[in-house]
């Protein structure tokens, strides 16, 4: 299979290209399509699968055509665990997303507050977030989630583990109950099951 089977636009190809790859990873053969027609995802995938791209371009693919609704909100949000996860995702959206218009930014706990403030003050597009400040900013009305179309949730195992599980359910709860939802995760059991089953909606399950 080739990227250029994949919907994607040629924008989106054009960014792929630049980066040297010539044939999606197992899991973005299995995740792109699915996400593209709108699926809820659960999918089981280490790191250095390729799970970032499996998710950031049909996130970015999204974008390539207009919000349905005005507002500043993002339209796309990606949870992550930790701040160096979250920077990572930041530099692929803005690697694959180098030839789109994007506007992306980072929330995330433990930096100042005056960026993220201005990220927040003018439209968005996608946001890359630790749950921790994201609750923040949505406690005190600084963001708004009602134009969100798309929920990524990145190695959620680790967000579990990190007592994140109640934060994730209030960001899940401000969104728009007919959002699309990806989770990503490297292990399952329980706890991560009844996590899907509150978030997702009739998820199609992936495992490579
Ligand atoms: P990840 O699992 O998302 O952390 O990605 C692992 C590494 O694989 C990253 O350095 C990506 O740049 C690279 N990568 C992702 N997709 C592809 C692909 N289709 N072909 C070659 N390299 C890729």
């Amino acid at each position: 299979m080739s990227f250029e089977t994949l919907q994607l636009s040629p924008s989106i190809l054009k960014a792929i290209a630049v980066c040297g790859y010539t044939t999606p990873t197992p899991i973005q053969e299995q995740a792109i399509p699915l996400a593209l027609a709108g699926k809820d995802l659960i999918a089981s995938a280490q790191t250095g699968t390729g799970k970032t791209a499996a998710f950031t371009l049909p996130a970015l693919q999204r974008l390539s055509t207009p919000s349905p609704i005005n507002g500043k909100g993002p339209r796309i949000l990606v949870l992550t665990p930790t701040r160096e996860l979250a920077n990572q995702v930041t530099d692929a959206v803005r690697n694959y997303g180098k030839f789109m218009r994007v506007r992306s930014g980072a929330i995330l706990g433990g930096m100042p507050y005056r960026e993220q403030l201005q990220l927040l003050s003018q439209p968005v597009d996608l946001i890359v977030a630790t749950p921790g400040r994201l609750i923040d900013h949505l406690e005190r009305g600084r963001i708004n989630l009602s134009r969100l179309e798309l929920l990524i949730l990145d190695e959620a195992d680790r967000m579990l583990d990190m007592g994140f599980s109640d934060d994730v359910d209030k960001i899940a709860a401000a969104a728009p109950a007919n959002r699309q939802t990806l989770l990503f995760t490297a292990t399952m059991d329980d706890v991560m099951a009844k996590l899907a089953q509150r978030l997702l909606k009739d998820p199609v399950r992936i495992e490579i």
